[in-house]
């Protein structure tokens, strides 16, 4: 007899799950017995996982939802409660950058930025928080950033909305702790992405140089700490934010 998945049969929600980070969270937490509701921008980025995730042997939903407009979250989590049954675990990795000089920063790259990365993970996590109140149970993930711990020159709306998570992360935690739900924060540092893909050679060069254990990470190094804050060996640990950066700012 083959032992049980850690997370058997448990639902994940899992934003921005086409690519990169939250493509990686889908594959690990599906490794270990997840289903997973996927969410993206387009029906067809969302579903472009589905083969990949399903060799899992668990069952995979792509969702179309912009994580920026508070009433699309809201009817995608009542149809992902209605197709599931269930919602266990919810991972707010959805973000995206609009990186310029606070000079040259417009409203709408500051608006567009704090809206889709900070103000989406509260309209998700809103959306669960009934449901996994009354299974007295859940975990809540959130995908922060360095930048959110020590900010970066270029990202003020980047740093501001991902310092906000952190924020978010210890209130919430604080806040459903009594209804048996964790919420914890992952503080990544560079990782191999398209998002960095954007950055140049040079950067790049500069910023290997910096980091002590001289690599990139790779989406795989975040899905696994994600997997491990989703599972039931992290019932004792909630409202922390947790660096995940190959020793960059020790
Ligand atoms: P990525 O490769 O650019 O992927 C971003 C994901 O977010 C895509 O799946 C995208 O989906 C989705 N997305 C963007 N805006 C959305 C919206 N309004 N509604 C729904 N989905 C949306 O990014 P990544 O590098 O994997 O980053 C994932 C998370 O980790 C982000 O929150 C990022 O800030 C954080 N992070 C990344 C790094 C890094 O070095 N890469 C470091 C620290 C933190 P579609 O485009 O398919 O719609």
């Amino acid at each position: 007899m083959t032992p049980e998945k850690p997370l058997h049969d448990q639902v994940a929600i899992v934003t921005g799950a086409s690519r990169g980070i939250g493509k990686a969270i889908s594959l690990q937490l599906a490794a270990h017995g997840c289903h997973i509701a996927g969410v993206s921008r387009s029906e067809s980025s969302a579903a472009s996982i589905k083969e990949e995730v399903e060799a899992f042997g668990v069952t995979y939903r792509p969702y179309a939802v912009d994580v920026s407009s508070g009433e699309s979250v809201q009817e995608a989590a009542k149809q992902i409660l209605q197709d599931f049954e269930k919602i266990d675990i919810l991972v707010n990795n959805a973000g995206i950058t609009k990186d310029t000089l606070l000079m040259r920063m417009s409203d709408e790259d500051w608006q567009a930025v704090l809206q889709t990365n900070l103000s989406g993970a509260f309209y998700w996590t809103k959306a669960v928080t009934r449901p996994m109140s009354k299974a007295r149970s859940g975990r809540i993930v959130n995908i922060s950033s360095v930048i959110g711990q020590h900010g970066n020159a270029g990202q003020v709306n980047y740093a501001a909305a991902k310092a906000g998570m952190i924020g978010m992360t210890k209130s919430v935690a604080k806040e459903l702790a009594g209804r048996n739900i964790t919420c914890n924060c992952v503080c990544p540092g560079f990782i191999e992405t398209d998002m960095t893909d954007e950055l140049s050679e040079e950067l790049k060069a500069t910023l290997l140089e910096q980091i002590p254990l001289k690599r990139m990470g790779s989406g795989a190094d975040i899905a696994h700490l994600v997997t491990y804050l989703a599972g039931p060996h992290s019932s004792y640990l909630t409202g922390q934010e947790i660096t995940i950066d190959g020793g960059l700012f020790i």
